[in-house]
């Protein structure tokens, strides 16, 4: 066993159309434990660190423009090599290249508008997680005597 973290994301469209609850539940069945989540909406300067690695690149101010047109639902998603199995559940960054059973190839066809975001390493996932959450609002142990 190799428990990780990751930190994933549902995108403004997501949140949109409803789809919070579905994604949510593919990965509790999964049996991955959500042990952080908010909903939030990033300003400019919060999207632009979070995707700090395409700085420069042709979508990028399309990428900020979108990622902040709307509330956005943050997950800690924490289980047995999470970073890669969450990778796998939420498909190729192109939906039209993502196999159906995955999320983006159930719910998306747009490369810009896929719905969903996770890191794709454990490095990147403690940056990324670190961005929207303090470590004592993750849940881990909760010490019996004080409940
Ligand atoms: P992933 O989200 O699968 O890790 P990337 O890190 O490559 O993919 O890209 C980050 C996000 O930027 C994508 O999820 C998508 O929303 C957007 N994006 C990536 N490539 C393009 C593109 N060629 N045109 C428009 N938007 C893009
Ligand atoms: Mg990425």
């Amino acid at each position: 066993m190799a428990i990780q973290r990751t930190f994933v994301m549902i995108k403004p469209d997501g949140v949109r159309r409803n789809l919070v609850g579905e994604i949510i539940s593919r990965f509790e069945k999964r049996g991955l434990k959500i042990i952080g989540l908010k909903m939030v909406k990033m300003d400019r300067n919060i999207a632009e660190r979070l995707y700090e690695e395409h700085k420069g690149k042709s979508f990028f101010d399309e990428l900020i423009n979108y990622v902040t047109s709307g509330p956005v639902v943050c997950m800690v998603i924490e289980g047995d090599e999470a970073v890669n199995v969450v990778r796998k559940m939420i498909g190729n960054t192109d939906p039209k290249e993502a196999p159906p059973g995955t999320i983006r190839g159930d719910y998306a066809l747009s490369k810009a508008e896929n719905v969903i975001h996770a890191s794709d390493s454990e490095e990147k996932a403690k940056r990324e997680m670190s961005i929207f959450f303090k470590e004592e609002e993750l849940v881990t142990t909760v010490v019996q005597a004080h409940m």
